[in-house]
């Protein structure tokens, strides 16, 4: 992943530098959409302000930030950079990169093998459950291939998801969720 250029080279404004963490002994993989450009300065996955935002939650549901980076996976859809948006927030990769990307997400999942993965945010989210809407699958468990899913929305500020009230009882339940999955897994 590293090595890779295929975005570029296919002409897409990426930042070629893949951006994940973790160990391969790692028992949740955490998969956000892509990184952004606080990620690449510090070449560390959620490290930006969305991070922060991502380990206030994972914080509310029992995970510590530095233990959870060290023992747990990060990873995203498409690794490198895609550069900013048209309007707020970053560009969303387009099929075309998650395509040349996803060979290596496949390749994580086989070697890590996590017990419950974590999508954060649509693309992430419609990567592993298909065509869902968030209000469907933030706050629910899924089990797909013998791994618990558990869903959490995008933490970047750019999501107008989160601002409504009913938005903010969704992710309170997932965070419940993934407080029992973790003291059921994790004891
Ligand atoms: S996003 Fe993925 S496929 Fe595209 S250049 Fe980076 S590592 Fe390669």
């Amino acid at each position: 992943m590293r090595s890779c250029h295929l975005c570029a080279e296919a002409g897409y404004p990426i930042t070629p530098r893949a951006i994940f963490s973790g160990l391969a002994t790692a028992r949740i993989m955490v998969v956000g959409q892509a990184p952004g450009g606080r990620e690449v300065e510090l070449g560390l996955p959620f490290s930006g302000p969305a991070g922060k935002r991502l380990f206030s939650w994972l914080a509310q549901a029992g995970f510590e930030e530095e233990e959870f980076r060290r023992e747990q996976y990060i990873t995203a859809i498409t690794k490198c950079y895609p550069g900013k948006g048209t309007s707020r927030g970053d560009r969303i990769p387009t099929a075309a990169e998650r395509k040349l990307c996803l060979p290596f997400l496949a390749r994580e999942l086989e070697l890590v093998q996590p017990e419950l993965i974590i999508p954060v945010g649509g693309v992430a989210i419609r990567h592993f459950l298909g065509n869902i809407k968030l209000d469907e699958a933030i706050g629910q468990a899924y089990e797909k291939d013998g791994r618990s899913i558990v869903p959490l929305p995008h933490p970047s500020g750019a999501n107008i998801w989160l601002n409504r009230p009913r938005s903010k009882l969704l992710l309170q339940e997932a965070l419940l969720l993934l407080k029992k999955r973790g003291q059921a897994t994790f004891p």
